[in-house]
């Protein structure tokens, strides 16, 4: 009988443990994607960015001699349909580890065996399981550089290969039709503005991480701080929908390590960095909700979404050139600097007061690399109420940020258009991308700082003085 292969987020056919699993059986394999309540929950970009993922995947799979089947509804509905409907007797999937997915998977998982179809989830959009790390104590680790030391040196099982073929049944169950879904509904600039940006796809993962490792590693350990070059990987957007590995990006990087290519060695940190984050969210799902430090609960933090100083923040006009140049960048290419993406949230939770969960939510509504670890991770590190974070007091200054990180101003003024003569072609399609209802236009002046980062920094340090706690 056939084995269902169920497609989430781990788009692609190389490096695939639950395929090479089916495929190993010699039994028809019919690859699924069910559109449940979660793909409905996602932000505006990051279920855009997944339309196109599979709509891409589909064509890999057609490419084998295979094809992915659509369903909506429930998850373990759509299984059972598809399950009476093609005879299949067994599902096989990739685990996923945030706790939504997590309690569905668990009862998928028990009602399909209690039917006496085999079940079975595998390993692989991470290195290393979240409950095998542990401290010498049993624990989970809460700090990065133990966590680091201990996984640096545990074996990352080596890639798998593309399948020839996937063989399929002799008669295929209908599918929905991918355009019917709309997944790209709430993301009117993506089609037009975004897109660009895009790499779709496994075969441009690839290509990115060669490109990476043959050009740009061996200066990663400067470039990944300067913001106006391309000195990153850029492989979050792909990783994000396992359309690359994280055990492939390690291997080549330890090969490059291997090279003696000056990077290698911090690239890998920071691909555990995103480890570290999904052992985090395993251990402490509350990371995704709330304060990770609960105390911090008695923050006074803003958390109304409407207040001005946030919209401006959302809009890119804070009058703070790193921190607008940074929202802007992200709301045309769906992706942003990681300097800027510490700078933007020390100045929406410090600068602004604002909760952190604001400018979570917000990235999760425009990143087309939204990953919900990375994200929360990243916040609660900012605002300082999370592990091993930055401390509260410890207040990025955006002004002499620019010195350090973007001396000649390269960065911002591809991103900023008011006030030059001749603005770059980067920074006008933002304004042909927010909606006419921002009120904003290239030739207008721009804005003076909504609060300014010294009188910011004080706020900030006050309140931090009288938090109570
Ligand atoms: P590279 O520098 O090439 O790094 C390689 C890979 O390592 C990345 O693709 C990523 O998977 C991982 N990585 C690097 N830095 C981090 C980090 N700090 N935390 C976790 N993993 C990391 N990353 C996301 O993938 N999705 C998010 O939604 C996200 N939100 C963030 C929010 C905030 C407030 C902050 C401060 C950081 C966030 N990050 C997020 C982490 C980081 O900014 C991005 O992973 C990085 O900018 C991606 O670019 P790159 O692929 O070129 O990274």
């Amino acid at each position: 009988s056939p084995i269902l292969l169920w497609y989430r987020r781990d788009l692609r056919l190389s490096d695939h443990p639950a395929l090479q699993a089916a495929l190993a059986t010699g039994r028809p394999i019919i690859p699924i994607f069910v559109r449940d309540a979660l793909v409905d929950a996602l932000g505006a970009a990051p279920k855009w960015r997944l339309g196109l993922g599979l709509g891409h995947l589909s064509q890999s799979l057609g490419s084998k001699g295979s094809a992915l089947v659509l369903r909506s509804g429930d998850a373990l509905e759509a299984i059972k349909t598809l399950i009476s409907q093609t005879g299949a007797g067994a599902v096989y999937w990739m685990r996923a580890y945030d706790p939504p997915s997590v309690e569905r998977d668990k009862a998928v998982k028990a009602a399909l065996k209690s039917a006496g179809v085999e079940a079975q989830s595998f390993a692989g959009h991470l290195m290393f399981e979240p409950w095998d790390v542990q401290t010498k104590t049993g624990g989970y680790y809460k700090v990065y550089t133990p966590f680091w030391k201990m996984v640096r040196s545990n074996p990352v099982r080596d890639p798998l290969p593309t399948p020839g073929q996937v063989p399929g049944p002799a008669d295929w169950p209908s599918s929905e039709q991918l355009d019917d879904w709309k997944l790209g509904q709430a993301m009117q600039r993506g089609a037009q503005v975004v897109r660009p940006y895009v790499q779709l796809g496994e075969q441009a993962a690839q290509a990115r991480l060669a490109e990476f490792i043959e050009n740009k590693v061996a200066r990663y350990n400067d470039g990944r701080d300067q913001p106006w070059t391309d000195g990153t990987s850029n492989l979050s957007e792909n990783l994000a929908l396992g359309e690359i590995t994280p055990a492939q990006c390690w291997h080549a990087g330890r090969r490059a390590m291997e090279e003696g290519k000056a990077g290698a060695e911090t690239f890998l940190k920071e691909l555990v960095w995103r480890e570290f984050a999904y052992h985090l969210m395993w251990h402490t799902p509350r990371i995704l909700t709330g304060n990770w430090r609960e105390d911090w609960d008695a923050f006074p933090w803003n958390a109304d979404e409407t207040n001005a100083e946030v919209q401006a923040w959302k809009q890119g006009r804070t009058g703070i050139r790193f921190v607008d140049a940074g929202m802007r960048e992200m709301y045309v290419t769906g992706r942003m600097h990681n300097r800027s993406r510490m700078i933007v949230a020390s100045y929406l939770t410090k600068h602004l007061l604002s909760h952190w969960k604001i400018g979570l939510k917000w990235f999760e509504d425009c990143l087309i690399d939204w990953d919900p670890a990375a994200n929360a991770m990243g916040w609660q590190w900012s605002a300082g109420s999370g592990p091993d974070a930055t401390p509260y007091f410890r207040v990025f200054n955006p002004v002499t940020q620019l010195d350090k990180f973007d001396k000649d101003r390269a960065y911002v003024s591809r991103w900023i258009a008011e006030g030059r003569a001749k603005p770059s072609a980067e920074a006008l399609s933002y304004f042909s991308a927010i909606p006419k209802s921002w009120g904003l236009a290239p030739d207008a002046a721009y804005p003076d700082p909504i609060v300014a980062a010294d009188v910011g920094r004080k706020r900030a340090l006050a309140a931090y003085e009288n938090r109570g706690f």
